[in-house]
């Protein structure tokens, strides 16, 4: 099954900084289809988290077309249908861990006791449930990131973008955390765009994407 999540087309986007244009990204095509595992990989300041906002639609390209043709417009992205993981701090500090988790399922109109169960299943996955009551600053850094893919999971979203969600993580840690999320993805028909320059967590993904100087090599 080839079905097409988000279709970009010779994007571009064009940054004004004191009166001179920084490229961010330069005409870059691709295509993230239905369960997909992709690595985006590149130094730093190459242009992967600007890739990222114009895919989930937090950002608009400067030229060139971007389609959701699976998920709908631009305006029913989130959090139903793609959903982020950021490098740190994405939790809302006064928040528990499970309320942290349920916040997307509340956003979109679920009533309290669906989303709490949802919640509470996908603390479960991960295994996480002994930690639902604590709040972000009880949690390692690990554990933090754990919790942010749980939230990002919670609506079963087709897409998760996750920029740089082990950044902060030694690469034990990091390999424990894909052990855990790789197999709930699986479990929800999810696909995984991640930016890293860490070569250990691209190459747990089936496709690598390149990108420097804001040019995105892809291979099928
Ligand atoms: P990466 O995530 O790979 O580190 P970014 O997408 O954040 O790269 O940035 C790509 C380029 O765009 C860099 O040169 C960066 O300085 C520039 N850039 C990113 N965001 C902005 C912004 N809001 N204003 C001006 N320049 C930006
Ligand atoms: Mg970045």
């Amino acid at each position: 099954m080839n079905e097409v999540l988000v279709s970009a087309q010779d994007v571009s986007r064009t940054y004004r900084v004191g009166g001179a244009d920084v490229v961010a990204l330069a005409a870059a095509s691709c295509e993230i289809t239905a369960q997909a595992r992709i690595a985006l990989v590149g130094p730093s300041g190459s242009g992967k988290s600007t890739l990222l906002q114009i895919l989930g639609g937090i950002d608009v390209p400067s030229a060139g077309t971007v389609r959701w043709p699976a998920l709908g417009g631009i305006a029913t992205l989130r959090p139903k249908n793609v959903a982020f993981v950021f490098q740190n701090q994405s939790l809302l500090a006064p928040l528990s861990v499970i309320e942290n988790v349920e916040l997307p399922l509340l956003l979109q109109g679920e009533p309290q006791d669906d989303a709490r169960a949802a919640a509470a299943q996908v603390l479960e996955l991960l295994d996480l449930a002994e930690l639902a009551e604590k709040l972000p600053e009880e949690l390692s850094g690990g554990q933090a990131q754990r919790v942010a893919f749980a939230r990002a999971l919670a609506a079963h979203p087709p897409l998760i973008l996750a920029d740089e969600p082990t950044g902060q993580l030694d690469q034990l840690t990091a390999d424990r955390l894909f052990d855990a999320v790789l197999p709930a993805l699986a479990g929800f028909k999810t696909a995984l765009l991640i930016a890293t320059h860490d070569p250990h967590v691209a190459a747990r993904m089936a496709q690598q994407w390149k990108i420097e100087h804001g040019v995105l090599a892809v291979q099928p």
